[in-house]
Formats: structure tokens, sequence, C-alpha cells
């Protein structure tokens, strides 16, 4: 790397693969604060961007991928506010308008101006049309972006900011649906007919039961942030033995690979087969939400995270239970990101890591798309 250059990892055209070159590093004026980037973690929404159809997302090639970041502050423009030189941090990732009452919230993620900010194609966020962290610096617009993670391992640290606060908004927004006491019949059997990996303690216990499907980097950290912040029986469903070992681990009550009667074992395993009272779909395929609509609960809530192009519809009388409330979370708010670095840094959530050196990116990105990987893949310097 020769003086003012950098390594990227840039989405040079769509449908292409990711490109590892040397572009000008960036330097800061006015707000804008430089990271030393210490860990980039790779997201499925990577390769679902990179696979886009020209014209399909509202960005502008080329740029820099990578929008899970951890680092140190290396430099700060004359006006920039929020953490010093030196300090490590971790950057909150949708980047809003700065100004409306959403973004004052710390709710970016809602933007109200994103179509007009999409409109002049200044991209979603850190990495998502702008350029992202899977470099060696990554300029940040404003101090307001950055969130201070003290002595937290980077590689800990980067995937709070997607995997984990993604996961701790989507879980946030079911939480005050669950029941506190549910009326299922708490029968406990476990199904014992050898169709799922059961780890006890629950067995339906007439309580709030939710669904995680899809056990991967948001996944994982899902069920994670359930026990950590609900009292709900956390039942996993993948489609791979290694994801439900991690959802074992992480501590589901019950896992399950995704059959034919998943649905029914899901629904008996709530109590008195009525069904669970919330499904988070990390998936979002056609597969996964057909599994989530025979497996909820009436009244119950599902929660669509994942892109994986599936669709539902909408319509009374149709094949969703009645009551059922359906929200699309996005990412999540900076207070909410605060929320889960805390837990991070108290030990309660732990992220399950894979690290590769920022030179083998393009091969990290393939082994992502080969299905193989074991909670996040992430990027460190080398
Ligand atoms: P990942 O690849 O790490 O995890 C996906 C998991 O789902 C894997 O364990 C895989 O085996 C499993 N799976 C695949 N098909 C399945 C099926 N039909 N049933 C059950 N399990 C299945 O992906 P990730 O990085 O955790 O991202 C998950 C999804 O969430 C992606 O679509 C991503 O684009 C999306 N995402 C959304 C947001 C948001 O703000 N809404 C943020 C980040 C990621
Ligand atoms: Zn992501
Ligand atoms: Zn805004």
């Amino acid at each position: 790397m020769s003086t003012g250059r950098m390594r990227a990892v840039r989405m040079t055209h769509w449908g292409g693969p990711p490109v590892l070159t040397e572009v000008a590093r960036p330097t800061t004026r006015a707000d804008e604060v430089l990271i030393r980037v210490e860990a980039a973690g790779v997201c499925r929404s990577d390769l679902h961007v990179l696979d886009a159809r020209p014209g399909a997302l509202p960005y502008r090639t080329p740029f820099t991928l990578g929008h899970e970041v951890a680092g140190r502050v290396a430099e700060r423009g004359p006006g920039a506010t929020g953490p010093a030189v030196g300090e490590r941090v971790v950057v909150y990732g949708p980047w809003g308008c700065g100004l409306c009452s959403r973004c004052a919230a710390g709710a970016e993620n809602y933007c109200d101006r994103r179509a007009e900010l999409d409109a002049v194609r200044t991209g979603t966020g850190v990495g998502l049309g702008r350029d992202g962290g899977m470099a060696d610096f990554l300029l940040v617009p404003s101090g307001r972006l950055l969130v201070p993670v003290g002595d937290l391992p980077a590689a800990q640290a980067a995937p709070l900011s997607d995997a984990g606060l993604t996961a701790y908004h989507a879980v946030a927004g079911i939480r005050p649906t669950l029941p506190l006491d549910g009326d299922g019949d708490g029968d406990g059997d476990g199904d014992g007919d050898g169709d799922g990996r059961d780890s006890g303690g629950g067995g339906g216990g007439g309580g709030a039961s939710v669904a995680v499907i899809g056990v991967g980097g948001l996944g994982h950290l899902a069920v994670q942030i359930l026990r950590a912040t609900t009292s709900a029986q956390v039942l996993a469903v993948d489609v791979r033995e290694e994801a439900l070992s991690l959802a074992d681990a992480c501590g589901a009550q019950f896992g399950t690979l995704l059959r034919p009667d998943t649905a029914e074992v899901l629904r008996r395993r709530a109590g008195g087969g009525v069904g669970v009272d919330a499904v988070l779909d990390f998936v979002g395929s056609h597969s996964s939400l057909e599994l989530a609509v025979g497996a909820l609960r009436s009244g119950g809530e599902l929660a669509v995270v994942g892109s994986g192009g599936g669709e539902l519809t909408v319509r009374k009388p149709g094949a969703l239970p009645p009551g059922v409330r359906i929200s699309l979370p996005f990412w999540g708010t900076r207070p909410e990101l605060e929320e889960v670095v805390a837990l991070a840094r108290k030990g309660v959530v732990r992220v399950e890591t894979e690290e590769f050196a920022l030179s083998s990116a393009p091969d990290a990105i393939d082994r992502l798309r080969s299905g193989h990987t074991r909670g996040r893949t992430v990027l460190v310097p080398d």
C-alpha cells in the first residue's frame, strides 16, 4: 500500500464478484471522522447487493462494501463531535438525513427523507451505496454515527452494528406482544420422536414461545437476545445441523431441521398445539414464510427480517391466522445499538465468529455463499 492509498473491497458492477483493490485513503473535512478499521463483518445482505440486477437498488457503483464496522478514531474534521482520536468505536450503519424527527430520535433506520436521499443516490448507509468498512480506513460523515465500545474486541463489536442491532430491534418489536403467562398446556413432551433437538427446560411450559427461523449471523444473536431479554421458550429452525448446534449453544430450548411437518412440530412444542406467539424470520424465503404462517398462533406476531425474496398474500379471510401482525424491521436505532453493545460488554451476548484477513475477503464472501459459515464471518486487517 503506497502512501495515501488503502485497500478496499469494492462492488464494481451489478452481478459481479467483489473486487479487492487500492483506492485513495480519505481525509476528513467539516464533521467527518476517519476510522482505522479493526474489523468488518460480512452479511448475507452483501450477497444480495452483489447479486442485485442493475437498477434494483438505488446505489451507484463503484462503492466499498462493509456495513458492520468497528475500529479506532484516526482523524477528526475541524467540526467533528463525539469520540476523540484514539477512541474505539462501532459505526451506526443506517445513515439518514440526520435532521428529520426520526433521525433526531436516533432512528436513522427509518429516516423520513429516505426516498429523497435515494433519489440523489447517496445510499442507505455505510457499505450500502456509500463507501463501507471492508477497507483499511472508513470515512464516517458525523461523530453522531459512532458508539464507543471500550475494550470489547473488534471482531465482537463489528457484528453488533448490524447482526446484533437488527436482531435486537426485531426482538424489541415483538417483546411487548408476548404473553407473560401463556395458556398452552405445557405438555413438555419435547416431541420424543426424533425430529428435533431438545435441550429440555421448558417444553411448552405454559409461557410464551418464539420461533427463530435461520440461525446464521443474525439468528444466533436473536436466540441469545431472546433468552436474555424475554422469558419465552426459543424454538430454532434451520436447514443445517451445524446451525442447530449453534442455536443450542446460544440457549435455544429446541431446534429442528426444516421438514414438511415442521409447522406442526413447532405448534406442538409451543404447547397445546395452538401455535407459537411470534416468529422471527431471518430467511424471508417462500419456504420460511410458509413455515411461519403455519406455525403462528392466532393474534401472533411475524417479523420478516430476511430478504430471501419470498412473498405473502395479505387477504381477509385468507391463509394468515386471524389477528396476526406482520412487521418488516429494518436495522435498528442508535440507542438500541448502545443497548446491544452494553449487553455484549456484560458478556450476555457473544458473537460466534469466523475470522478472515481483509486480503482474503473474496474467499470469505464465497464461503458465506456456500453456506458453511458458523455465526458471523469477520474480516480483520492483515
Ligand atoms: P446467514 O447466511 O448468516 O444466515 C441465514 C441462515 O438461514 C443460515 O443458517 C441458513 O442455513 C438458514 N436458512 C437458509 N434457508 C433456510 C430455510 N428455508 N429455513 C430455515 N433456515 C434457513 O445470513 P444473515 O447474515 O444472518 O442474514 C439473514 C437475512 O437477513 C438475509 O436475508 C439478510 O439479507 C437479512 N438482513 C436483514 C436486515 C434487516 O435490517 N432487515 C439486516 C441484516 C440482514
Ligand atoms: Zn447486513
Ligand atoms: Zn432523517
